[in-house]
């Protein structure tokens, strides 16, 4: 009888727990707050000498980067699988503002919102880095493609007011020739719109300047011709105090594959093996000095330093620096 109760105790206790449990369990359960979905701000701020760098993000695109590169998808996949990464793979849009203390300098200008709503967000995060457009002294184009030089513009009006441009001779006369657009395949021909819509405003009020070679342009700012991207592609180079920096546009796209095998290039590159040659060039230099390189498409900030590692390159990005 006692164990007959207390069987009957231990099940009563049991089903109340299950109850309690199950309760709990289709409440609903909730956060006193709501999810943000939101990044922070995107700029991010660190010395080079007596300079100070701003990298500015412009938000980002996903690449179907398996059919984009020249080898085989197989090996991309493998590639990405490494790095924890999946296809389409988000790629950073990062443009750089260096302020000389004698001259604000932005070195690309993202995509000017042109490319759809998950970039053009450099003007709010210069904005939130503390810069106006007005105070932009000079632009440096790496090259002239969409996502480089968009932001110049809003439809046919300059966005930063008083500044001069700087981008490669080829390109201004490959891209903002009427009769280079004319000879282009129909695909072709909407980059060159949109190109001569972006420098229409600074070439028409005479502040685009040619950049031929390699030349010191501003004090601290010297230009370096890397073209096989685009005809015309140039990486800059920042100097201040010995500590030195390379801007290199588009020599790479994929930090996942390109830096263990620099020799893979993409199909936006308009003369493949000129521009795998610039990227083996550039990176062969950038790990022998320890030069800090900085770039369009690698992951926000975009800047780091290389080790040679066997045929490629480790990758070893900035850290986040409190400022002064
Ligand atoms: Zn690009």
């Amino acid at each position: 009888m006692f164990q007959t109760r207390l069987a009957a105790t231990a099940r009563a206790v049991t089903l109340v727990a299950a109850a309690v449990f199950s309760t709990l369990a289709v409440a609903p359960v909730q956060a006193a707050a709501p999810m943000v979905k939101k990044q922070a701000p995107g700029f991010y701020r660190m010395s080079l000498g007596d300079f100070e760098v701003t990298a500015l993000y412009d938000g980002s695109f996903d690449l179907p980067v398996d059919k984009l590169l020249k080898q085989p998808a197989a090996r991309t996949n493998t590639a990405l699988a490494k790095h924890f990464q999946s296809l389409p793979v988000e790629t950073s849009v990062n443009a750089f503002l260096v302020n000389t203390g004698s001259r604000l300098i932005l070195i690309d200008t993202g995509t000017g919102g042109y490319s759809g709503p998950t970039s053009g967000r450099l003007l709010a995060n210069l904005r939130a880095a503390g810069y106006r457009p007005d105070e932009v002294d000079d632009i440096f184009i790496t090259h002239m493609h969409g996502d480089h030089m968009g932001g110049l513009s809003h439809e046919g009006v300059a966005v930063f007011p008083k500044a001069i441009v700087h981008a490669g001779k080829a390109d201004i006369e490959h891209y903002l020739s009427k009769a280079e657009m004319d000879a282009a395949p129909a695909e072709a021909k909407a980059g060159f719109a949109s190109a001569m819509s972006a420098f229409g405003a600074y070439q028409d009020s005479g502040r685009l300047q040619p950049v031929v070679g390699d030349a010191e342009i501003v004090p601290g700012v010297h230009s370096w011709a890397t073209p096989g991207h685009t005809p015309g592609h140039t990486s800059y180079v920042v100097e201040s105090q010995g500590a030195k920096m390379i801007v290199t546009g588009d020599l790479i796209h994929v930090a996942a594959v390109q830096f263990d095998d620099p020799t893979v290039t993409i199909a936006f590159d308009s003369d493949a093996p000129s521009a795998e040659a610039q990227r083996l060039k550039v990176f062969a230099q950038a790990a022998r000095d320890g030069t800090l390189i900085a770039a369009a498409h690698l992951p926000f900030p975009g800047m780091g330093h290389l080790v040679a590692n066997g045929s490629g390159y480790a990758y070893e990005p900035v850290d986040y620096q409190r400022g002064k």
